[in-house]
């Protein structure tokens, strides 16, 4: 690209100097052309001008033959007087000299004259008026005296040659043009008045071919000019024949003189013309660089473009793939609950533990890049459907609890009563804007506790959501604070590199609300917590408020698989395309004793329906040829629906929302893979009370554990407790019998270490605390045990100060040692 653009300035900079070089050459030859005829249209103006001089020229010479016209009528008229008449001939100027000449050439009266001198005498005596010049000696003027009809003398005027050019010499063109007097053999008569144009001048080559152009004019003509540059400049050439005088006026007139208008004008166009040229000059520079750029950024956009398709492709293909990969992390997901459920081998239920896990992190993840790739392959669109806002927060806490839990973080709930009941907007993506930040806040927190706030501003139909999220976790640097909502992006590696993430949680969230039209903040101190608050807008169906949410929802933390009912006369299809998930959800309804049918496609469950009916039947939805919705359509037009709930199966877990499945027919949905918990919960929902056989002893713990759970002050998770002892029942129970019969006399020890100031020892017996407990799921217990042991061992390590810490938590962990010991005798007691 760099060498391309390099390419391109060379080629502008090489076109441009062409083009401005075509247009200089094209300036210069239209400049000599205006030149040209501008010195043409200069010369005819001299040579009009010098036409008039010889008229003018003409004229002094008529007047001087008609005065001497006069005196020499006069002269014949008395011929027996002529002095008396010669007087009246004032002489004008000293240097003129009067006189009647007779035939032989000798003076009658007057000066007399050497005749051989002046050939216009002679011409006199022949009867004309004449003019003639005598180098060195000055120019006559003379007339013939008649007699009757013959000449009898002739009466001259002279002027001396000093004083011809004062008296006849003319300039012109405000003193500046020159003209002389020349004779038809071109010898001067009357000098130039201005003597620099004497002798060396008219001696100049340039200015003699000058004349000599002119003489050839002048064969055609009777004025001419021509231009002649020469060492003292630019000037005009004229010659003009005086008519019938036999004398040339000849001229020289500096080109200024006559150009000065003209000349301004010609300037003034020049510099137009020169302006026009650089203006044209840039228009075009412009043009061309416009018209590259042009090209440029077309080459540009097609390279976005090629860009952003190979970029939507490259989305396609990852929302593809996840999806393909989601179908069989559900059946390893399945098959493995199986695994869990009934093996009883220790090493094997670890193994299972481990894989679900891994799975569950990779269905994370591979949710997260389908949600992102769809993002990124612009095919997230907001919809808006009316929900109802307690479903939404029951779902949320639902997803959030356990991982809480698990963790021993408490989640605090401030929801506003006031919140109205139903809203409209894109549900899915608020939940999972909850969710993703929900999840962060247990993920990025060790201990303490999350809360979790809503309330929102209401302005009619509409309202602004505010939620509002709080951990005590690790915190953000402010250096990363800008990354947080980067593609891909995870910050704090040093510290974070055990927690699972993809960078793509915060990326997701960020897009969803842009999209929503809402906003994020983030407000963080490192090593202390962090508070997301997002607003986001969305329309209110039903004002009713929503009232105490806690109270009212069915948010059970911590009661932990169990199979909670039979049902042996109930009827249950599923429908589903996949040979393993059918084997899966087999065997997950196995302890509830229904009488499942299984079948693989939308057709098979139609022909089923038809023959037989189902308490329950649980549809997928994404299925070849038929998918659960067209199933569910056609069963229902074929009204084979009856009784029977309809349950959708979804992969899409994320998107897949309650709302959309209700609104084409369905009675409510599970999402893949599925929670066993919550499966039990559907089909107790849905099966007829009358054909469910409750499981006395289970059924009564549950819900005895489920209240106790659902208040504050629990110790006991059993969940947790349950996972560490790899989902077996019969393992958890001996664990907690070994914890009760072990508690008191591992209690009885560190009192007295902490009396007798023995930490060492103190801190190997929290120590075993914090594992034991945590075995049990006594979360709170072994978290503070945790906490002990870290601060004990800074100061055993010579960090001295450290054991205030360690003395100001004893009473707590001896206070929670109590309670969890009591609820595990009670727990031991409900279980044996
Ligand atoms: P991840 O999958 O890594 O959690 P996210 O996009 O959800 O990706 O978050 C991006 C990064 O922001 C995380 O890697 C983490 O470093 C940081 N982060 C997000 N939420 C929190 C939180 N509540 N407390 C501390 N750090 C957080």
């Amino acid at each position: 690209m760099k060498s391309r653009k390099r390419f391109i300035n060379l080629r502008t900079v090489i076109s441009v100097t062409i083009l401005i070089g075509v247009m200089v050459v094209v300036g210069s030859l239209l400049g000599a052309k205006m030149n040209r005829l501008l010195i043409e249209h200069m010369e005819n103006q001299v040579t009009e001008q010098s036409a008039l001089l010889s008229e003018q020229i003409d004229q002094i010479i008529t007047i001087q033959f008609v005065q001497l016209g006069n005196i020499s009528k006069a002269l014949e008229k008395s011929s027996d007087n002529p002095e008396e008449v010669l007087k009246t001939v004032e002489e004008e100027h000293s240097g003129i000299t009067v006189g009647v000449l007779k035939l032989d050439g000798s003076v009658l009266i007057g000066a007399p004259l050497d005749i051989k001198e002046y050939d216009g005498i002679k011409r006199s005596f022949r009867g004309e008026e004449a003019v003639s010049y005598a180098k060195g000696n000055g120019m006559t003027f003379s007339v013939p005296v008649y007699h009757g009809e013959n000449v009898k003398y002739v009466l001259y005027k002279k002027y001396d040659e000093s004083i011809l050019s004062e008296s006849f010499g003319k300039v012109y063109y405000n003193g500046e043009g020159q003209v002389l007097w020349a004779d038809t053999n071109y010898e001067v008569m009357i000098p130039f008045v201005d003597t620099k144009y004497d002798g060396g001048f008219l001696e100049q080559k340039e200015v003699k071919d000058g004349f000599e152009i002119i003489k050839e004019k002048m064969n055609v003509t009777t004025s001419a000019s021509t231009f002649v540059t020469c060492k003292e400049g630019r000037f005009f050439l004229f010659v003009s024949e005086v008519a019938e005088r036999r004398i040339y006026a000849v001229g020289v007139v500096p080109e200024a003189a006559i150009s000065e208008g003209i000349m301004y004008i010609t300037t003034l166009v020049l510099w137009v013309f020169g302006l026009l040229l650089i203006l044209f000059a840039i228009i075009t520079v412009y043009l061309f660089i416009t018209a590259e750029k042009a090209k440029e950024s077309e080459e540009l956009r097609e390279a976005k473009e090629e860009a952003e398709n190979a970029n939507k492709a490259k989305s396609q293909f990852l929302a593809n793939m996840s999806h393909e990969i989601r179908t069989p992390i559900h059946g390893i997901m399945g098959m493995n609950e199986m695994v869990l459920r009934e093996s009883s081998d220790k090493n094997i239920t670890m193994y299972a533990q481990n894989i679900k896990s891994a799975s569950e992190n990779l269905l994370e993840l591979i949710n997260g890049i389908l949600d992102f790739s769809k993002i990124e392959a612009g095919k997230v669109e907001i919809e808006s459907d009316t929900y109802a806002l307690s479903g939404l927060l029951k779902d949320v806490v639902n997803m959030i609890e356990p991982m809480a839990q698990e963790k021993g973080l408490k989640l605090e709930y401030h929801i506003s009563d006031k919140l109205p009941s139903e809203l409209s907007g894109d549900v899915a993506k608020v939940r999972q804007i909850m969710v993703n930040i929900l999840n962060n806040a247990v993920k990025y927190t060790t201990v303490g506790k999350i809360v979790f706030g809503l309330d929102g501003n209401a302005d009619g139909e509409n309202i602004n959501l505010r939620i509002k999220i709080e951990d005590t976790g690790i915190g953000i640097k402010k250096e990363n604070m800008d990354k947080l909502f980067v593609d891909f992006e995870r910050v704090d590696l040093d510290k974070n590199r055990n927690i699972e993430g993809t960078g793509l949680g915060l990326a997701i969230v960020n897009k969803y609300v842009e999209l929503m039209g809402g906003n994020i903040d983030v407000s963080s101190e490192y090593g202390k917590g962090t508070t997301f608050i997002t607003n986001l807008p969305q329309k209110i169906v039903n004002s009713q408020p929503i009232g105490d949410f806690m109270a009212g929802a069915d948010v059970c933390r911590g009661s932990a698989y169990t199979e909670s009912f039979e049902a042996p006369e109930a009827k249950v299809l599923v429908v589903d395309d996949h040979q393993m998930n059918l084997l899966v959800m087999e065997n997950l309804l196995k302890s509830t004793k229904v009488q499942v049918t299984l079948c693989s496609s939308g057709q098979e469950c139609i022909d089923h329906m038809i023959r037989n009916t189902y308490d329950v039947v649980l549809l997928d939805h994404m299925m070849p040829d038929m998918d659960g919705i067209e199933t569910l359509e056609r069963i229902i037009e074929k009204e084979l629906k009856r009784d029977a709930i309809i349950i959708a199966l979804t992969a899409n877990a994320i998107v897949g929302v309650r709302e959309m499945y209700i609104s084409k027919g369905f009675d409510d949905y599970l999402s893949k893979p599925i929670d066993t918990r919550r499966l039990e919960q559907v089909l107790r929902e849905s099966i007829p009370d009358y054909k469910i056989k409750k499981v006395g002893i289970i059924e009564d713990r549950e819900v005895q554990v489920t209240e106790q759970k659902c208040d504050e002050g629990i110790y006991i998770d059993r969940k947790v407790g349950l996972k560490y002892s790899g989902q077996n029942e019969e393992m958890y129970k001996a664990f907690i019998e070994i914890y009760c019969e072990s508690a008191t006399e591992k209690r009885t020890l560190i009192e007295s270490c902490f009396d007798s100031e023995n930490w060492k020892d103190y801190v190997t017996y929290v120590h075993s605390v914090k594992s034991t407990s945590l075995n049990i799921g006594g979360t709170e217990l072994s978290n503070l045990a945790m906490d002990i042991e870290k601060h004990g061992k800074m100061y055993l390590e010579g960090k001295l100060s450290e054991l205030d810490y360690v003395k100001s938590k004893h009473d707590d962990l001896m206070r929670i040692y109590d309670a969890t010991y009591n609820e595990a005798v009670e727990l031991k007691n409900s279980l044996s």
